[in-house]
């Protein structure tokens, strides 16, 4: 199955302190938890500006350990069997996701080793942001980012289709 990730994170140059995480399944249910161990004080303004408020109260379910998360996850996707990830400019949300495991070597047997980016599919069929379907719900929270990516690559899947029937 198709999942569609996206993280809130911090990062200061050397270390990616995930914030949040969302995988959207391509038929639409969803997985999403912050993380208990992220520092607030330690963010960036940009983080405390853009990503800080959108997150639910502490007292939110969604509020879990990165062990938790990491358990989740692994859970969702091994029992999936053949995953397929896909990001938005994905490398940062992809080291995020991965390091809840802690080293590469780490990844639970069965694990995908790497995910695809929504924006190189893009550039490889000269779509523009403009040309996908607007996001309407707040940017820079995990799971209407994640959702977003699902509604794009949903997007530029059926526009493929089209071309391709165009060529018939
Ligand atoms: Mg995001």
């Amino acid at each position: 199955m198709r999942w569609f990730l996206d993280t809130e994170f911090a990062e200061d140059g050397t270390k990616i302190d995930l914030i949040s995480l969302a995988l959207v399944a391509e038929p639409g249910h969803f997985y999403y938890a912050c993380s208990t161990a992220f520092n607030p004080k330690l963010v960036n303004d940009w983080v405390r500006d853009n990503v800080l408020p959108k997150l639910p109260p502490r007292d939110a379910p969604w509020w879990k350990s990165r062990t938790e998360i990491a358990d989740d996850v692994r859970d969702i996707l091994l029992h999936d069997g053949k995953p397929e990830l896909w990001g938005y400019f994905a490398d940062y949300d992809w080291v995020a996701l991965c390091q809840l495991y802690g080293r590469m070597v780490d990844l639970p047997k069965g694990f995908p080793f790497w995910c695809h980016d929504l924006k190189q599919l893009m550039e490889d069929r000269g779509v523009d942001k403009d040309a996908l379907p607007f996001q309407t719900t707040d940017e820079h929270d995990a799971l209407n980012d994640a959702r977003w990516i699902r509604s794009a690559w949903l997007h530029l899947k059926s526009a493929t289709v089209a071309a391709s029937t165009d060529l018939r």
